[in-house]
């Protein structure tokens, strides 16, 4: 991309509504503009970032064998009356009425509606296990929209339902969705720590947060330090192994980690004291498995061996896709902008010019970004006709992880510079060394 030709409306001011980082750069970097409470535009950088959190999701749940699907934003209140959650969501639930009088809203989760599919199209355990999500805006109207597309009242969700004839089987489910969700946040350059959260009503102790540890976290976590230190790098996991996945979800699991709802004084003692942590969190998934509580309500059964029809146990699984863009962005940043980790960068790198309209730049910037473009690198070519500083500016600001710089005076001896903008270190090199290290 040309930057001349692209549309990045950056801020130079620090908007004075943004009270936390990631709101303020997401502001300033031109990813989001917001059309009114709690509700955002996503501009060309920002949406990329979107669809690339998106495509990470998409790949990790396939690779479960999850399978991806579209529900509408506006659902029937029918459903949720026969659910009883109709009265029960309260004011988080926009309610609205179509010309007809039915009464209609705007989807705040999923579970009615994919049971609903599920009943209609589902008859035996032949087809099960079974498990189907989406990725779509959900509207929740926060009493307390705030930090931009943290807590949002319009948000991007991935929402996953497992349908299963045996508590066991969902529970195979649970900690397959576990696992998918550490490697999904691993990809992104996340550290997301399964904490055990609160059943709520339903109770159980089926239930886990994933939280990003950040000072601006809106949650109280409590955790031993070992759990930091477990990662899932590149192993590959058999997701059809029972024994597996729960071993995973295990290991991730034993070393002490709750939000505050569950955080139990008496056992948090044990935690050597050296490796007792406080700290905040944010919430970027939940993962749950509630029984037959929908299946129940909606009278969604299957057919056993046996001939009777036993209602599924079920579950679902949250990734909260738009407010993790803000949680990236709160984990990697400095004073100057974001420092995007390289699996979610709008650009990969991008290529200053330090003297548009030169001869020789404008060449050797021409021939980097066909190299790079031919590479699949997609790079960003600040082409502008703007001073040195400011390129630099904005580029720290956007948060590419690498940028080439290219002047006449590096060009004197054949040369450009190559710098990382996490660790600010830069070396000089030939374009084609450059081009080299960075396929
Ligand atoms: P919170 O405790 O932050 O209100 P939640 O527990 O109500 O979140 P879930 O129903 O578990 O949310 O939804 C799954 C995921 O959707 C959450 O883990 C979170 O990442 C995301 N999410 C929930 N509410 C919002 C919101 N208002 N804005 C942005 N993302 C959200
Ligand atoms: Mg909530
Ligand atoms: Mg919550
Ligand atoms: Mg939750």
């Amino acid at each position: 991309m040309r930057l001349s030709r692209y549309f990045m409306p950056v801020l130079k001011e620090t908007p004075s509504e943004a009270q936390i980082a990631s709101h303020r750069l997401m502001l300033r970097a031109g990813l989001i503009r917001q059309a009114s409470a709690g509700i955002y535009s996503w501009l060309p950088m920002g949406y990329k970032v979107l669809r690339r959190l998106e495509q990470i999701v998409h790949e990790e749940q396939q690779k479960a064998n999850h399978h991806p699907m579209l529900m509408p934003t506006i659902q029937s209140a029918d459903l949720w009356r026969e659910s009883g959650r109709y009265d029960d969501y309260g004011q988080e639930m926009l309610r609205i009425t179509d010309r007809h009088d039915r009464d209609m809203l705007y989807g705040p989760t999923n579970e009615e509606l994919i049971t609903d599919i599920f009943r209609r199209e589902v008859g035996s355990y032949k087809q099960l296990p079974l498990t189907l999500y989406h990725i779509q805006w959900k509207f929740r109207d926060e009493i307390r929209p705030r930090f931009g597309v943290m807590r949002g009242r319009e948000f991007l969700m991935k929402d996953g339902y497992n349908f299963d004839l045996t508590k066991e089987d969902a529970l195979h489910a649970y900690n397959r969705h576990m696992v998918t969700y550490l490697k999904t946040y691993e990809r992104m350059g996340l550290q997301a720590i399964p904490m055990r959260a609160d059943g709520g009503p339903i109770g159980g102790d089926y239930t886990h947060e994933f939280l990003v540890l950040a000072d601006t976290g809106e949650s109280e976590v409590f955790y031993d330090s070992a759990v930091t230190d477990l990662t899932l790098g590149d192993r590959v996991v058999d997701y059809d192994s029972v024994a597996e996945c729960q071993a995973i979800m295990e290991e991730f699991t034993t070393p002490y980690a709750r939000t505050d709802e569950t955080h139990d004084e008496a056992i948090f003692a044990e935690v050597p004291e050296e490796r007792r942590r406080s700290a905040r969190g944010i919430e970027v998934g939940q993962i749950f498995y509630f029984g037959t509580k929908y299946s129940d309500a909606l009278n969604a059964t299957v057919q056993t061996p046996d001939g009777t029809n036993v209602p599924v146990h079920m579950g679902s699984h949250g990734i909260g896709v738009s407010r993790l863009v803000g949680a990236l962005i709160e984990a990697n940043h400095d004073e100057n902008g974001i420092i995007w980790p390289e699996g979610v960068a709008p650009f990969p790198v991008a290529i200053v010019n330090l003297k548009q309209g030169g001869a020789d730049t404008d060449r050797v910037c021409d021939e980097l970004y066909g190299a790079l473009t031919a590479a699949g690198l997609d790079p960003l070519y600040d082409d502008r006709e703007e001073r040195a500083g400011a390129k630099f500016a904005t580029m720290d600001l956007i948060g590419c992880p690498w940028r080439i710089t290219v002047g006449p005076r590096g060009l004197k001896e054949g040369k450009v510079e190559l710098t990382s903008r996490r660790t600010g270190e830069s070396e000089e090199m030939s374009p084609e060394a450059a081009i080299a290290r960075l396929k």
